[in-house]
């Protein structure tokens, strides 16, 4: 929105003007971030205190956010305690279908913004009863640019890539494949009907961010889901130990 902001000012015919503007906006989006990591580094040692492992969930709209979190849910229950939050522009339909699995869930709508904040975490985080949970899923909004800018205080960054959306994702938001821990290829069961050359995309993400991890996935069947939930086991482990 601020980006949208500033580059409606630099539209101007003064260049030595627009240039200024461009460094005062580099300055502004700078601060921004800065006040951000800082409120992020509180919710980093909060979630520490009570031992909670924090997985921030990053996808385009329609990937499989709330499908993953749902699986998940279904996978550890009776094992960790879950906590949910749920992060949309507008509505509550995604908050109400977690709800309904007996989990502590918070909703935050974000007012328009495309991305939560450190800030929105940390009311967030107020109202849930942390010393009882072990593991918080955080459902952000569907958006693949801001989000990879925004560090929320989490332990691990996670993105859900599906096959709809074609595999020229990495090429587009680099940025966001650079910074996750974990991509998830979710509808893998759609791979015979789409056109999708997941050995070229793991590729391509690997030549961004060497150490992530790539899991094939379906919510929709359950296909490897598995493999996602014991890595996310061990990842809590080597945290807080077993
Ligand atoms: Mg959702
Ligand atoms: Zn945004």
């Amino acid at each position: 929105m601020l980006q949208r902001f500033f580059a409606t000012l630099r539209m101007t015919e003064n260049k030595e003007l627009e240039g200024e503007l461009l460094q005062m906006e580099i300055k502004v989006l700078k601060d921004i971030l800065d006040a951000n990591e800082q409120i992020a580094e509180r919710n980093r040692q909060l979630l520490d205190s009570n031992s909670v492992f924090a997985v921030n969930l990053m996808s385009t709209p329609g990937a499989g956010k709330t499908s993953l979190i749902l699986q998940t849910l279904k996978e550890l229950k009776g094992e960790t305690k879950i906590g949910v939050i749920e992060g949309d522009v507008s509505s509550s339909l995604d908050a109400e279908v977690i709800g309904k699995e007996g989990v502590p869930v918070i909703q935050i709508n974000t007012g328009g913004e495309c991305h939560l904040d450190a800030n929105m975490l940390s009311s967030a985080l107020n109202a849930l009863p942390l010393q009882d949970i072990g593991l918080l899923l955080i459902e952000n909004v569907g958006n693949l640019v801001c989000p990879a800018e925004f560090a929320l205080g989490e332990n691990k960054k996670v993105l859900i890539s599906s096959i709809p959306e074609g595999d020229d994702k990495p090429f587009k938001y680099p940025l966001m494949f650079h910074t996750v821990d974990a991509v998830l290829i979710n509808k893998i069961d759609l791979l015979p009907y789409l056109k999708f050359d997941t050995a070229v995309f793991s590729q391509v993400i690997k030549g961004i961010n060497e150490k992530v991890e790539i899991f094939q996935i379906s919510c929709a069947t359950g296909q490897g889901i598995e493999q996602w939930v014991s890595w996310l086991q061990s990842q809590m482990n080597q945290r807080y130990g077993g």
